[in-house]
């Protein structure tokens, strides 16, 4: 795509950004004090742009959702010709347009693979509208079935569902509980499958049953008549690219079988080719009931999220009249038109299946290379996610500065100043580059995790 430059006022913008715009998750008082936001003006491929010249390797897929990479003619395209045709129409009126019908029909297809009853489709515009959506449909799925007191949710310690009340409450950040309460009732936190952090040096099918037991134990004190379902993540993202031992999850399975729980998937990061399947509970060979997506399903292109329901629900909530839930966007028709063109990319160009054979494996071996590092405690990966432990003392997993959050913010700062945009959660680094990242790419993120790493070192060394 050639387009000419817009030419920005970068200063201004950023002034008026700071007077007027209140950013996403973010200390407004540091914002001040640094001066304001970056202003990213453009992208191509898998490349960002700031307003001030600099170029940085996107490697978290913007905010783990471009998975198909910047610069799509087809899915401009795709939004301009909708808007040209039918900007917008609801679903509230006994009506419908083509693009959400087209949309449901291939989502159906791709999440039916090994679970053929998953069939059924509710749209949202986010990733925590579609985990609101969630809660209430398997509440309202209960009540229906006349067991109203089986209402709880378990979801994981810092799980991440999203940002509204709902989406918040079911997630498991206490920062995050800490602030604007009290949480939506009736979700229980249990443990999470975090190896380097809770595990360490234990023996892996040790660990991942003590998990297993928490969960039970928990189902079991509540009283397992009262237990709804059961959330979570195939990989934790935003919760530090947690990716759980083998076992856990086909044990999680069996245990919510075992009570008679509904199996809930938050794919909001992994579906859509992330861990090298259409879905991360493909990956693990789960067959969950109701699955929550958002991210790639558009490649951020628009806002839209999904969420995934079986039959045996949906036949459940026809014995009901009205389901009283939606949006004023559930089904957007461009939303719906960008997610399909955008589906259509990713089944093109083979990249469910480049991640799982290609380029997944080749992020694995090259962040190998980190292992050696002194500052490494684990460098792990699953598809085209992975996170770098940051230690203080190599074979242990003690952090600088006695307790998380120092080295993570710091090397995560130098990346940015060498050219990578990655996160920093707590003492990993963590990366979701776009599907469409090439080797040299690949071999470029983890060289500038490394340079970061070693200017790093003497300053954490001095603390
Ligand atoms: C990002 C995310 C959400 C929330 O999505 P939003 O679109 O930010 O509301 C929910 N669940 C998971 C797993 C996520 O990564």
């Amino acid at each position: 795509m050639n387009r000419p430059l817009k030419n920005y006022d970068i200063a201004e913008l950023k002034r008026l950004d700071l007077a007027h715009h209140l950013p996403a998750q973010a200390d407004y008082k540091l914002l001040e004090d640094i001066g304001g936001s970056r202003i990213i003006t453009r992208a191509e491929g898998s490349t960002i742009y700031d307003g001030e010249g600099h170029s940085l390797l996107d490697g978290m897929a913007g905010l783990w959702c471009v998975n198909v990479g910047y610069g799509r003619d087809e899915l401009a395209r795709a939004a301009y010709e909708q808007m040209l045709e039918l900007p917008y129409y609801n679903t509230f009126f006994k009506t419908v347009t083509p693009p959400p019908v087209r949309l449901a029909t291939k989502i159906a297809e791709k999440m039916s693979v090994g679970n053929p009853d998953l069939q059924h489709v509710f749209f949202n515009s986010s990733g925590s509208e579609a985990n609101d959506t969630v809660l209430r449909l398997v509440r309202y799925y209960w009540q229906l079935k006349a067991e109203p007191d089986r209402n709880i949710i378990i979801s994981r310690r810092n799980a991440y569902h999203g940002s509204t009340v709902a989406g918040m409450s079911l997630g498991g950040m206490t920062f995050m509980h800490a602030q604007g309460g009290p949480m939506v009732p009736g979700i229980e936190h249990v443990r999470q499958p975090y190896a380097f952090n809770e595990g360490f040096g234990e023996d892996p099918a040790t660990f991942t049953q003590a998990c297993v037991d928490d969960i039970e134990a928990r189902i079991l004190s509540v009283g397992p008549d009262k237990v709804a379902a059961f959330i979570g993540e195939p990989v934790q993202g935003a919760g530090g690219v947690i990716i759980p031992p083998e076992g856990y999850w086909p044990k999680v399975e069996a245990l919510c079988r075992k009570y008679g729980i509904l199996l809930i998937c938050d794919e909001v990061i992994c579906g859509f080719g992330r861990l090298g399947q259409w879905f991360g509970h493909q990956h693990y060979g789960i067959k969950p009931d109701v699955i929550a997506m958002a991210k790639g399903l558009s490649s951020g292109y628009l806002p839209i999220s999904a969420v995934g329901v079986s039959s045996k629900i949906v036949d459940v909530l026809k014995t009901g009249g009205d389901f009283v839930h939606g949006y004023t966007y559930s089904g957007h028709p461009a939303a719906a038109a960008v997610a399909l063109a955008n589906i259509e990319i990713i089944e093109r160009e083979g990249l469910v299946e480049r991640t799982r054979n290609d380029t997944g494996p080749y992020l694995a071996k090259a962040l190998k290379r980190l292992d050696a590092h002194p500052l490494v405690g684990e460098a792990r990966s699953l598809g085209l996610i992975g996170a770098v432990e940051i230690v203080a003392e190599k074979g242990t997993n003690h952090r600088f500065g006695g307790k998380e959050g120092t080295a993570g913010p710091l090397v995560r700062d130098l990346c940015i100043k060498n050219g990578l945009m990655v996160r920093g959660i707590r003492d990993s680094i963590v990366m979701c580059p776009p599907l469409i990242i090439t080797h040299e790419e690949i071999d470029r993120i983890v060289d500038i995790i490394e340079q970061s790493l070693n200017e790093a070192e003497p300053k954490l060394r001095a603390l």
